[in-house]
């Protein structure tokens, strides 16, 4: 009997399945928990290929690999090459730190479009704290000509996303002020102790014209204690990087197409790019993986979403979202048929929600979404718009986008450094996401829901109400927006 029971529920599932929505997310969410290739995919990404900055061989390698995955589970697959402002690849870099009382070198690591020297470039050191206003007014006129010595609170998983964004913002500012006194260069003390390294990109990323660089923790803060002495402190610096004016990168852009409302696009993206001290798994390894995977499984499975989904591997995000913000410059007559842009960027935390930003009812229909996987949660989504990843442009010119929020997890300590490797994954709670994520992909592809694209006016008024300047210059994105080059500007100055 219970044998019979169960038999006739298994076909009941089965002739129920293929015609129902529900029947659909089961489906893919019993694909994506089963065995699938996610993992080994994470981990040829990151232990075979290694770190993969824009303009890299690497980096190359990256996209010809996913695109050939892509292309090897059924999806029709392109990958768009778009013109860069500046290509900027990492050379040599070395320093010297010498007083009258001693000589060492330091470990030295360029921020990406730092100024390379030329030879050897000397300077004094200047030490200016955090690099607040009191502080710049305390050392006086003395950093002209100088290097800025700045200190950065250590940046613990505790602090987390938060920490994050106040080290962005305390370097944006301190950046600004050494620019406009004329330092020569700014060279950060790591915010990771133990002689861990980062690298991350300058502030204003390719507009930037001095020299910018990371010392070790422990000898940047022995430069702090000779200055405090009264000692003369100087660093010769020697930077070589293949620095160049244009060039192209590619983005990896795979599709199924909708069966009732071809037209209409949800995208899902996530950037394949990574720096190169470390091997990007956490930042931004995970999210490659798992948007491949949904991709593969909705495919295997046989699913046909009644919009069309757009899984895109961004290129360049960490040097501006300069894959992302071209794809939107190119598809800007089918902004209006994108229904819902999503990324995923923050890791390898559990996926606890969504920063969702544009399009009444977007939030309602996000809270819906996350109800019918709440045996995943817990979840909150939050009306917030987010600046540093690939939703930007979205956002910028109107669209409704989600930005996956995700547990701190490991991700703050390992940022953009060295240990950001495939160790630090928990691939137990990858697994998790990726069922998650794809699972608020199909949704959207599936829901009558469609939002409105927000006017230049109501972007204007959010950039304004969000104090979104700050961010948006730190990143390089400032200018072109008050150009009206950048996202949808009413008040736009040509230049
Ligand atoms: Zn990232």
């Amino acid at each position: 009997m219970r044998h019979f029971v169960k038999a006739s529920m298994l076909v009941a599932s089965l002739l129920l399945a293929p015609t129902t929505q529900a029947g659909d997310g089961d489906r893919l969410r019993a694909a994506l928990d089963g065995a699938t290739p996610l993992i080994d995919d994470l981990k040829y990404l990151t232990d075979t290929i290694g770190g993969r900055p824009m303009g890299s061989r690497a980096n190359e390698r990256a996209v010809d690999w996913i695109a050939s995955r892509l292309r090897d589970a059924g999806l029709e697959v392109t990958t768009p090459a778009f013109d860069l402002p500046r290509n900027w690849v990492a050379g040599q870099a070395h320093a010297t730190v010498t007083s009258s009382s001693f000589s060492f070198e330091p470990t030295f690591v360029p921020r990406v479009y730092s100024a390379s020297t030329e030879g050897n470039v000397t300077a004094r050191l200047v030490d200016i704290g955090l690099g607040t206003e009191e502080d710049f007014a305390r050392v006086g006129d003395t950093i002209t000509g100088a290097f800025a010595l700045v200190h950065t609170p250590v940046l613990t998983d505790a602090a987390g996303l938060a920490g994050l964004f106040s080290e962005y913002t305390q370097s944006y500012f301190a950046k600004a002020r050494a620019a406009a006194a004329g330092a020569k260069g700014v060279i950060y003390v790591s915010s990771r102790p133990k002689g861990l390294m980062m690298r991350h990109v300058s502030v204003k990323a390719f507009e930037n014209t001095l020299i910018t660089a990371t010392i070790d923790r422990e000898n940047g803060l022995r430069i702090q204690r000779a200055i405090k002495a009264g000692e003369t402190v100087t660093l010769t610096a020697n930077i070589t990087a293949d620095d160049t004016k244009g060039g192209s990168a590619r983005n990896v852009i795979a599709e199924i197409r909708g069966s009732e409302r071809p037209d209409e696009v949800v995208i899902i993206g996530a950037h394949m790019d990574s720096h190169d001290l470390g091997t990007g798994a956490l930042d931004n390894g995970t999210n490659t993986s798992i948007v491949m995977d949904m991709a593969r499984q909705i495919k295997a499975s046989g699913i046909v979403p009644k919009r069309t989904i757009r899984f895109a591997l961004w290129n360049g995000e960490e040097y501006g979202l300069l894959g992302s913000g071209a794809y939107v410059a190119a598809n800007m007559d089918q902004m209006d048929n994108h229904v819902v842009s999503i990324t995923h960027d923050i890791g390898g935390g559990r996926i606890n929600g969504y920063f969702v930003n544009g399009g009444a009812g977007l939030l309602e229909e996000t809270n819906q979404a996350m109800d019918v996987i709440n045996d995943r949660g817990p979840f909150a989504n939050f009306v917030a718009p987010i600046v540093g990843t690939d939703n930007y442009d979205f956002m910028m010119y109107g669209v409704p986008n989600l930005v996956a929020n995700q547990e701190d997890a490991t991700y703050a300590s390992n940022y953009h450094a060295q240990s950001d490797t495939f160790d630090k994954v928990d691939l137990i709670q990858l697994k998790k996401n990726a069922t998650i994520a794809g699972h608020t992909v199909l949704h959207f592809a599936n829901s009558d829901w469609r939002g409105v694209r927000a006017t230049g006016e109501e972007i204007a008024i959010m950039v304004e109400a969000s104090k979104l300047h700050p961010s948006m210059d730190s990143f390089g994105l400032l200018d072109a927006w008050i150009r009206g080059e950048r996202g949808l500007n009413p008040n736009a100055q040509k230049p």
